[in-house]
């Protein structure tokens, strides 16, 4: 039994055009934004069309089951269809097609499996409002309080979002489930890396994901004119910044790893003027290390050159950590059934760590949980760039299609 590529060729394509921008080619479907809704109705079209019932929990994350021969413990498998700002067209994407194209073929040929295999695609894995929304709902680690204070980098509170659509933001505290009725959860994703495609592997299997935190930080000074104001005498908020962002590779050198990562992927300048010193800076910092010792060790790190930062500078900081994501081990039963798969599908294959957060890292605080890697080109993600051949994209799917089978027959 094989996949069917053509579908998942077609799936990939169709779903490609929903958010995508004209001028950058860059796909926009940020969760619960009008595109983010449209990519959710699309599939669950796709899944009707493909014989099964849609559902959609209270966080809005869709779903669908091919019901087993008992009722023991199912098996969940998918990713997610929201997307980073100006993203390609495989990332999340490409294991909730891979999860529809498995349950489509599994029904074709008629199989029954023991367990209950059940497709879900989360809400707000990337991020909008500090990611992996839609699994931790699942894994009950949500309430009230976050639910009604949750916003965006611009401000915009999940709770308004969610209204707009339609949706009470209380009722993501019922798409919570019992840990009891789920066996184990398998997701398939793009490496986002360059280890695949330069070590020319098919798939790999995840045996360790990294944890990752991420702030929001403003340094504030005073705003004044750029001409009047001597160089001595100014409360500059962006040259802080400045000076922060260059301390960043020593802070990781004396407390990180080399698995250590950290970013300013957003930054803005107020007032904003180019004849005014700025007054205040915003920016996000992202930092990753698969050991949850480092982490503290960065954050503690980060805090103190902030504050010596501000000291010199002359400036306040303030900081609010937007989310948290303990690193996580993959399931050494599933990453050895993954394995025979892959050795018995005769795939070149890799066992290696995730450096990228993924909503296998939040269910595998409640549940067993197995990564199927496939590899991206020239490691390039989050743009219009990212890419998987397509030999490859056929290869990861046998190998979540055979391995669902293992699982949920054993
Ligand atoms: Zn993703």
């Amino acid at each position: 039994m094989s996949v069917n590529l053509e579908r998942i060729k077609n799936d990939i394509h169709e779903l490609a055009e929903i958010g995508r921008c004209r001028d950058d080619r860059g796909i926009y479907r940020m969760a619960f934004t009008d595109a983010d809704m449209e990519g959710k109705r699309w599939l669950k079209d796709r899944i009707e069309h493909a014989g099964f019932e849609p559902r959609t929990d209270g966080a809005v994350n869709v779903s669908a089951e091919l019901s087993g021969a008992t009722d023991q413990a199912r098996i969940l498998v998918g990713s997610h269809i929201d997307t980073v700002p100006c993203a390609g067209a495989l990332d999340g994407t490409l294991g909730v097609i891979v999860a529809l194209e498995c349950l489509r073929c599994l029904r074709e040929q008629g199989v029954v499996p023991e367990r209950t295999i059940e497709l879900i695609a989360f809400s707000d894995e990337e991020g909008r409002f500090g990611g992996m929304f839609g699994s931790q709902a699942v894994c009950g680690q949500l309430n009230p309080d976050v639910l009604a204070t949750l916003s965006d980098l611009d401000g915009v509170l999940l709770g308004d979002e969610l209204r707009r659509h339609g949706f009470d933001p209380l009722g993501a505290l019922d798409a919570a489930r019992d840990p009891e009725t789920i066996a184990s959860y398998l997701e398939l994703h793009i490496e986002q890396g360059p280890v695949l495609d330069r070590g020319q592997k098919s798939v790999g299997i995840v045996d360790e994901i990294t944890g990752l935190f991420t702030w929001s930080v403003s340094l504030k000074g005073e705003a004044n004119h750029a001409g009047t104001t001597p160089m001595e005498m100014r409360h500059d908020a962006f040259m802080g910044l400045a000076d922060f962002a260059s301390a960043i590779p020593r802070i990781l050198d004396e407390n990180g790893s080399a698995r250590s990562r950290a970013t300013i992927g957003k930054a803005q300048i107020l007032p904003g003027a180019a004849n005014t010193v700025p007054g205040i800076v915003e920016f996000s910092l992202d930092v990753r290390d698969t050991s949850p010792e480092t982490l503290a060790d960065l954050g503690n790190a980060f805090r103190k050159a902030l504050s010596a930062i501000a000291r010199r500078r002359n400036l306040m900081f303030e900081f609010q950590q937007k989310s948290y994501l303990p690193p996580v081990a993959a399931d050494p039963a599933i990453v050895k059934r993954l394995l025979r798969q892959a050795e018995r599908l005769e795939l070149t294959h890799l066992q290696m760590h995730s450096g990228a957060a993924h909503d296998a890292q939040i269910m595998g605080s409640m549940v067993p949980v197995g990564m199927i890697f496939v590899p991206s080109k020239n490691g390039q993600s989050h743009s219009p760039a990212e890419w998987t051949a397509w030999t490859d994209i056929e290869a990861g799917a046998n190998l979540m299609l055979h391995s669902l089978m293992d699982l949920a027959n054993g």
